[in-house]
């Protein structure tokens, strides 16, 4: 009994996740990996008759905007009800850390603009137990979820961090204000940030309908400075990047590009089909 497998599931329509046919099959578990595939003899400690259901590997949402939710919830829903075992939050440049207390209800209104989620439900539900990154990371690990998640760094958080009144009426950042912003950003990716996030999308906008707080000007500019910014990231240690959600446009299309060669780090960059119909 002591080899047999802890779980057997049976019967079960296999999705494997290889983008073949789906086959009927057993799956055996033991020590918490994938023993055995196929026709699974041994019986389990524990068996699920999985006939008629379909038996897939968890679902990798790289793009959610759970930042508020994870503070107030232990039931990342609904990704953890739809199969979804692995989350990444802190995507498009808006999240909650870093933030300075007088500055609450102006992330709570990026995000309510940016991903419609409302300022009441957002106001009533974050404890704002934290400033910094690395303590939103800290008091993270204190909780419990049903999935998995992971934290990227926003961009507009710590624009707005760092210039103050300055980011959020989205002034250019001086060179002082990048060192300082890639100092944190090192910071963060040190206390477990997957990496750093930004956009540069039209409709990214605050509830009130304006761009104030929006990033984008720090990704804007000259190549020159571009390139200067993402090395400065890249020697403060920041050596995981997801750096660019980005807008439709030829000249928007090599920012990324531009971004991750600069920096020497791996992102990855979502495209908006043409922000411009939504100004
Ligand atoms: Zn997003």
């Amino acid at each position: 009994m002591a080899d047999n497998p802890d779980l057997v599931i049976r019967g079960g329509t296999i999705a494997d996740g290889f983008g073949g046919e789906l086959f009927e099959a057993d799956v055996a578990l033991k020590d918490g990996r994938i023993a055995e595939v196929g026709r699974v003899a041994a019986k389990g400690k524990d068996e699920i008759d999985a006939r008629g259901k379909l038996v897939a590997p968890g679902f990798v949402d790289l793009h959610t905007h759970y930042d508020g939710q994870v503070t107030w919830s232990h039931d990342i829903t609904p990704s953890s009800q739809n199969g979804v075992t692995s989350a990444v939050m802190g995507n498009c440049g808006v999240g909650f850390a870093p933030c300075r207390p007088d500055d609450h209800f102006r992330l709570i209104q990026l995000m309510e603009g940016v991903e419609d989620i409302p300022e009441p439900v957002l106001s009533a539900g974050i404890p704002w137990a934290w400033e910094s990154f690395p303590d939103y990371m800290d008091w993270l690990s204190q909780r419990h979820f049903d999935m998995d998640i992971g934290a990227q760094l926003p961009h507009a958080a710590l624009r707005v961090y760092v210039m103050g009144e300055r980011g959020a009426r989205r002034d250019p950042a001086t060179p002082e204000d990048n060192t300082a912003m890639a100092a944190l950003a090192g910071d963060a990716v040190r206390a477990g940030a997957l990496g750093f996030s930004t956009s540069r999308t039209l409709n990214h906008r605050t509830s009130t309908g304006d761009r104030r707080g929006r990033a984008d000007r720090d990704c804007g500019g000259d190549a020159q400075g571009r390139a200067q910014r993402a090395s400065v990231c890249a020697r403060s240690g920041l050596d995981r990047g997801r750096p660019a959600d980005d807008a439709a446009g030829s000249r928007e299309h090599t920012l990324p590009d531009l971004v991750f060669r600069g920096a020497g780090r791996p992102g990855a960059a979502a495209l908006a089909p043409d922000a411009r119909q939504y100004q």
